[in-house]
């Protein structure tokens, strides 16, 4: 079995994992014995996370080398995948075969397993987070046998977003649906006020919908990617954008996917960077958190308060709306969802008081931030927001009870009893 030299970084370069040995199995036999030797092992995946929430102290396993599955189920609506996938190319299969996922996050580069595990989401009024597209999982457990979990099991709606501590995922079952085609259009200097007014209008205006601000200035722009055969919304705050657009203002245009209402392949449309190119601004940190949809306007209000401070070490941030579901450890579990991204500069220090900053304005209004995103929040507030946050410690005892698959960063949100 091929196994990678320490020390391995995350994707924005600003954590290196501590594990000594990152391993990549070639079959799920060889995978089965190391989980079965290891005292402590977790599944990394494509390294897209900001913080420690993949990182194992001891033995890291990759998935990139085990055999790739895409297998469709017509009858069913379903695919079949193997958990190290990433989403660009799944979905070009999908879209090979006439298929589509109803929603991708703002990248395509990033894994299956790994983004549905932290509740990575895009944006859409009617569009939940990836995970609940989750109809069965696979999951190798502390004595190495594989499992699987199907929607209607009692452990299955906490064991989708588990933050990688059930056990390896190896494969799961997505919901899927007919291909269909999405055009993006961007307004330019809409102006805030209008936007927290007329939330709703908003980001009904089409299939998938995202507000870029910097908080400081009085105007944001919108992405308006519709779903081609949907209605549309009236709302056309700001002007119509006559060019390409980056999500960053004046940065190259070439990452970014195609805009000006042509129509196209959903894949090709619902992120906002192409697979081919570095996503995002590069050089960077973020941070989100998920707040109950009503409390947009005060949350508006709040950051526009502190913009001057935000802003220096901001490259961009996003609002998006994320649909409720009732996946225990999901954002937006039992709420209909705003959130609030921020990218920030790759500067630590900077960043530190500008978050804790926004961490204060935004924790009164019920936030809980993204789990593969900086956060300062303390861990036993962030679980408090969570109704089946006992459940799920339940379930840990359950899967795991010697906590092989623990780590730092799940002890100190579920410690051990
Ligand atoms: C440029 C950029 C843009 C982003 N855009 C978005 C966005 O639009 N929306 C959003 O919500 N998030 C976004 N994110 C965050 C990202 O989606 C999440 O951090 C996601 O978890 C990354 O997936 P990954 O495969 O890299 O996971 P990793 O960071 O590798 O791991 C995350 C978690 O998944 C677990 N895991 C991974 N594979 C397995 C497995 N096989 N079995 C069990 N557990 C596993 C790990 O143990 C860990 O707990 C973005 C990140 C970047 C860098």
């Amino acid at each position: 079995m091929a196994a990678s030299p320490a020390p391995v970084r995350n994707w924005a370069g600003n954590l290196t994992y501590s594990s000594p040995r990152i391993h990549h199995p070639d079959g799920l036999d060889e995978l089965s014995a190391l989980v079965q030797d290891s005292p402590r092992i977790r599944a990394l995946g494509s390294g897209h996370s900001f913080n420690g929430v993949a990182d194992s102290g001891h033995d890291l396993v990759r998935l990139d080398a085990l055999p790739r599955e895409i297998e469709v189920d017509p009858a069913a609506s379903t695919v079949t995948v193997s958990a190290g996938t990433r989403y660009a190319e799944l979905a070009a299969e999908l879209h090979r075969q006439g298929f589509a996922l109803g929603n991708l996050a703002s990248l395509p580069h990033i894994s299956v397993a790994g983004s549905c595990a932290t509740g990575t989401h895009g944006s859409g009024d009617g569009q939940q987070c990836l995970s609940a597209a989750v109809r069965g999982i696979e999951l190798i457990g502390p004595d190495g046998r594989p499992e699987w979990l199907r929607r209607g099991d009692d452990a299955f709606p906490g064991a989708v977003v588990a933050l990688g501590a059930l056990g390896i995922v190896t494969r799961l079952t997505l919901e899927v649906e007919p291909d269909f085609q999405v055009s993006q259009r961007v307004r330019l200097d809409v102006p805030l006020d209008g936007v927290a007014d007329r939330f709703d209008d908003v980001f009904g205006a089409a299939y998938s919908v995202s507000l870029f601000t910097d908080w400081n200035s009085d105007t944001g722009r919108v992405w308006l990617k519709h779903r081609e055969g949907r209605p549309q919304g009236t709302w056309g705050g700001g002007r119509p954008a006559t060019g390409p657009e980056h999500p960053v203002p004046g940065a190259p245009t070439d990452p970014a996917t195609e805009q000006l209402g042509v129509a196209g392949p959903w894949f090709e449309r619902l992120p906002h960077f192409r697979s081919e190119f570095q996503p995002s601004a590069g050089e960077e940190l973020q941070s989100e958190f998920y707040l109950p949809r009503a409390a947009a306007p005060e949350a508006f209000a709040a950051l526009r308060r502190i913009g001057g401070l935000i802003a220096p070490v901001l490259h961009i941030s996003e609002v998006r709306t994320v649909r409720a579901d009732d996946l225990w450890l999901s954002p937006a579990y039992g709420r209909d969802s705003v959130a609030f991204h921020f990218t920030w500069h790759r500067n630590p220090e900077a960043v530190a008081p500008v978050l804790a900053a926004v961490e204060e304005r935004l924790a009164p209004l019920d936030a809980r931030p993204h789990w593969g995103k900086l956060s300062g929040l303390p861990p036993e507030e962030v679980v408090a927001s969570y109704p089946r946050a006992g459940d799920f410690a339940a379930l840990l005892e359950r899967f795991d009870p010697a906590g092989k698959f623990r780590n730092p960063f799940v002890d100190a949100l579920f410690p051990r009893g």
